[in-house]
């Protein structure tokens, strides 16, 4: 019998994972990817919660512990750079490990390879889907069928906009930008702190990573959003302009920011879409749902990959029940995290000093409580 064929749009973390896993349950997956190489931007994550037995089944929990980022504590500064407060992060013990997601993504993508294809620098430009298959249009290779297509696209998927709708339709604004750059190995003294820094609409990380610290930028812009993707020069703008008057590095890194060919730069945005199935296209990661802020899009990415391979193989022929199946289960993952986001970036971000010091004041109860149970732990 013929393998069902499907088409995967995105070559990010949820792409890869679920080729490695529908080829291992009977289909043949073919992932488009339109960067001409696995993209290495981005900020460490962490892979905790579900998608830590799922990269237990893959058999890659071992290489993440060999990249896993060694920070182990987290020092709050206050606008004017002083440190007022230090928390313990996750220890060695908890079941979550901390990698870069170029690094998550190069493991998923090495796991997936040998059995599925990979096309890059290459993306779809139309879907034209009826009762038994997809008719495929690529910008550069030539037009193919699929049985099933899957949009793990990311936040501003290309396959939501040609069949379920215009992105507007589905993402909400936070009111919040995310920004990284890499910096130079020499920025960072301790590679086990994280430090962040909070000033009104404005937050500062450095975090230490691997081995390229980063600077991660978090704020409110003061004019309204440069929704323009592509405009390199109004994201490096907008930056400056939103960090002039912050002390502590934010001079260093911005000139980092501002220096850097191809900055990562974000709205941070949720995505919410009703059903995240069309007949036979289905959305998958942060296309489907995105959690923007909690950091939770990578592991939320590799369930669902997961899921949605499992729920195909229990229901052969039934693509329809096999997404609504999918679906159900990810939406009880993702539903309550979504929920979390507008409170949390009102936490984490405060608008004013006097909500930058509830926060504070949150961050220290958070603090003690970390250190009497790992004191409780070590007994
Ligand atoms: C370079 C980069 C940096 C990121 N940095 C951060 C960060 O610092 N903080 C944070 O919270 N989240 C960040 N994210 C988002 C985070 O990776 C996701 O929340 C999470 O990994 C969910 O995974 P995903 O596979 O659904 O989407 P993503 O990881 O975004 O992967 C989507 C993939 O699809 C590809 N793609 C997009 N459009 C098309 C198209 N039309 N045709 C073919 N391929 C396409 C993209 O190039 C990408 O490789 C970043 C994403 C990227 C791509």
């Amino acid at each position: 019998m013929n393998k069902p064929e499907v088409l995967i749009v995105g070559a990010g973390i949820a792409g890869p994972a679920l080729a490695y896993w529908l080829s291992r349950n009977g289909y043949r997956p073919t992932v488009v990817e339109h960067a001409r190489q696995l993209r290495s931007g981005g900020s460490a994550i962490v892979v905790k919660g579900p998608a830590i037995p799922v990269a237990d089944r893959m058999g890659v929990l071992p290489q993440l512990h060999g990249l896993a980022t060694r920070t182990r504590s987290l020092s709050l500064l206050d606008p004017d750079g002083r440190r007022i407060l230090r928390l313990p992060l996750a220890s060695d013990k908890a079941p979550t490990v901390e990698v870069t997601r170029a690094d998550l993504s190069e493991v998923l993508h090495r796991s997936a390879r040998t059995d599925a294809e990979f096309l890059f620098d290459d993306t779809v430009t139309a879907l034209d889907q009826d009762a038994d298959g997809v008719d495929v249009t690529f910008r550069r290779s030539a037009p193919r069928r699929f049985d099933l297509v899957v949009g793990a696209d990311g936040m501003h998927s290309t396959v939501r906009r040609l069949v379920f709708g215009p992105e507007r339709q589905f993402a909400g604004d936070l009111g919040l930008y995310g920004a990284t750059v890499p910096l130079d190995p020499g920025a960072v003294e301790d590679p086990s702190e994280m430090t962040m820094l909070t000033a009104p609409n404005r937050m500062l990380v450095l975090h230490p990573s691997r081995t390229t610290p980063l600077a991660i930028f978090t704020f409110r812009a003061a004019r309204s959003a440069p929704h323009d993707r592509k405009n390199v020069a109004l994201h490096k703008q907008t930056v400056a302009d939103a960090y002039a008057d912050v002390r502590w590095r934010a001079p260093e890194f911005v000139a980092a920011f501002v220096d850097h060919p191809a900055p990562y730069f974000d709205p941070l945005t949720t995505v919410r879409v009703p059903s995240w199935s069309r007949g036979r296209v289905v959305l998958l990661g942060d296309a489907a749902a995105a959690t923007a802020l909690l950091g939770d899009g990578s592991s939320m990415a590799m369930a669902g990959a997961y899921a949605l391979a499992e729920e195909l193989a229990a229901h052969p022929g039934d693509h329809a029940r096999a997404f609504a199946a999918y679906e159900s289960r990810l939406r009880r993952e993702v539903g309550p995290r979504q929920r979390r986001v507008g409170p949390l970036s009102r936490l984490l971000v405060p608008r004013t000093r006097s909500g930058l010091a509830v926060r504070n004041a949150v961050g220290r109860t958070v603090g003690r409580t970390k250190r009497t149970a790992s004191r409780e732990a070590a007994r």
